[in-house]
């Protein structure tokens, strides 16, 4: 890059530049489509193009934006894109795009009604869509925070807050040390953000009952009546809705009548799995979630806004408040209007609501829903190729996940690396109760048909030549 002489003086923002990025993006996304997936460039280029000493000087914003976007063609993955199935991943809906441009131009501080009455009042309307949506209670309680991690985070906060509270214990003021203790529930096939968030509010990752799940990944809801009988007094059940590796959802509705008869929390993780809810066809799959006291879910994934993006919805508002408000002299509440910085861990906050209020309102309560059913139906349309082609087919594909073995670990592996080299598509692995598997995550609202059928072309391409 060159270090153009530059005057050190912020310029004002001109439409040229704005205009330039605008160029940069649409190129970006439109060869989403027909790129290889994988990165062209190689760690060592990227650190040559990128890096170097400090600069002393500044760059021309129009040709730092060209090198960045240089930089962007090759050194990005395509995960936006139609044929990436790594992970639960999910792009961003042309909407939802524009509408998070919107909101870096408007660079406003979310954290109370006073900065932006706009963000207020958008994180409401949108917060009460999403809850009618999932079919929720018009009760609960939300909050928008950077994803799922700190959506199971907040959750369990208010969780613990009304545990204890109900043992008659202040653990906002006094902290854990001489707390009764908490019996907390996880189970075995629980998203390990579930254990950062039990560490993160001192509940400790390994002090926890784990419950056997079923062949599916299910908790086991005949073992978790077993070890709900052993103990009395404080209790938090975190249950998960969507497996990250098979889709499969706990009993919820068995595990919420457990909670309920223990004195319970329920917790339910449902990072992609909620939208389940939004489907008709799909949405007995969660049935009993709307029981939950808390539920963590992400917008950045299946409902495919730009990172970072997460919802908590809590059926305790006073617990959900008093585990995260924090008063200071120089905020005074309105009283009336909505402080989104209440409902989450963060002060200063990105107005992170936007994109999902225009992804919802692209989309409508119809768009929503055929995007989910056409993903479980393209996951349907993967598995059954693979099968038929020979392979086997791991899991019960009941929502967005397929896993699949091409015979060996090794073999399996080598097929997976092929297939990310290739590029014409990608999927990651994992290792599904002791096998060695590959991982089919269909969540990108671009997905078509065709993209599914080119896919399996190439899986079986790279499975034929790691396995002869
Ligand atoms: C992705 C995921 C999380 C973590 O979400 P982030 O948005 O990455 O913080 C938690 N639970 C499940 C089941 C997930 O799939």
């Amino acid at each position: 890059m060159t270090n153009q002489k530059h005057d050190n003086t912020p310029a004002l923002l001109s439409p040229e530049l704005l205009s330039k990025v605008q160029r940069h993006a649409a190129e970006w996304f439109c060869a989403l489509g027909s790129r290889k997936v994988r990165a062209s460039l190689t760690t060592d280029q990227l650190r040559d193009q990128l890096g170097g000493p400090l600069p002393d000087n500044g760059t021309n914003p129009e040709a730092l934006t060209n090198m960045l976007a240089a930089a962007g063609m090759q050194g990005t993955v395509a995960t936006a894109g139609p044929r990436y199935f790594g992970f639960v991943i999910g792009g961003s809906l042309p909407a939802a795009l524009a509408a998070d441009w919107l909101v870096s131009a408007w660079d406003q501080n979310s954290a109370v009604y006073v900065m932006s009455p706009l963000v207020s009042v958008i994180e409401q309307i949108t917060g009460a869509w999403l809850r009618e949506l999932a079919g929720l209670p018009p009760s609960m309680s939300f909050g928008f925070v950077t994803g799922c991690q700190m959506a199971n985070f907040t959750s369990l906060a208010a969780a613990r807050h009304r545990v204890l509270a109900n043992a008659g214990w202040d653990v906002e003021a006094n902290g854990l040390f001489g707390a009764p203790p908490i019996q907390v529930v996880v189970s075995e096939e629980s998203h390990y953000t579930i254990a950062m968030a039990l560490r993160l509010l001192g509940l400790g990752a390994n002090r926890v009952d784990k419950i056997p799940a079923d062949s599916q990944g299910r908790m086991r809801s005949d073992a978790l009546a077993t070890v709900l009988r052993t103990h009395q007094g404080p209790c938090i059940v975190c249950a998960q809705a969507g497996n990250v590796n098979t889709g499969a959802v706990d009993p919820l509705t068995e595990i919420g009548a457990l909670a309920k008869e223990r004195g319970a929390w329920l917790h339910v993780d449902g990072a992609f799995g909620l939208w389940a809810a939004a489907s008709p066809a799909h949405t007995h799959l969660v049935r009993g979630i709307e029981r939950a006291d808390s539920i963590a879910t992400d917008a950045h994934k299946w409902l495919n806004v730009p990172y970072d993006c997460g919802i908590v919805f809590c059926a305790d508002e006073p617990a959900h408040r008093s585990a995260m408000s924090l008063a200071a002299a120089y905020i005074v509440a309105t009283g009336t209007e909505r402080d989104p910085h209440e409902f989450v861990p963060e002060e200063s906050r990105r107005a992170r609501a936007v994109p999902v209020y225009a992804a919802i309102r692209c989309l409508g309560r119809q768009g929503l829903a055929a995007m989910v059913e056409r993903h479980c139906r393209q996951a349907r349309r993967f598995a059954d190729a693979l099968r038929a082609a020979g392979h086997q087919v791991l899991n019960e594909v009941v929502l967005n996940q397929v896993l699949v073995s091409f015979g060996t670990p090794d073999q399996t592996k080598r097929t997976i690396a092929a297939i990310q080299q290739d590029g014409t598509c990608w999927c990651g692995g994992t290792v599904w109760q002791n096998q060695t598997a590959m991982r089919i995550s269909v969540s990108n609202w671009s997905t078509t048909d065709e993209d599914v059928d080119q896919s399996i072309a190439a899986i079986l391409r790279a499975a034929q030549q790691s396995t002869s």
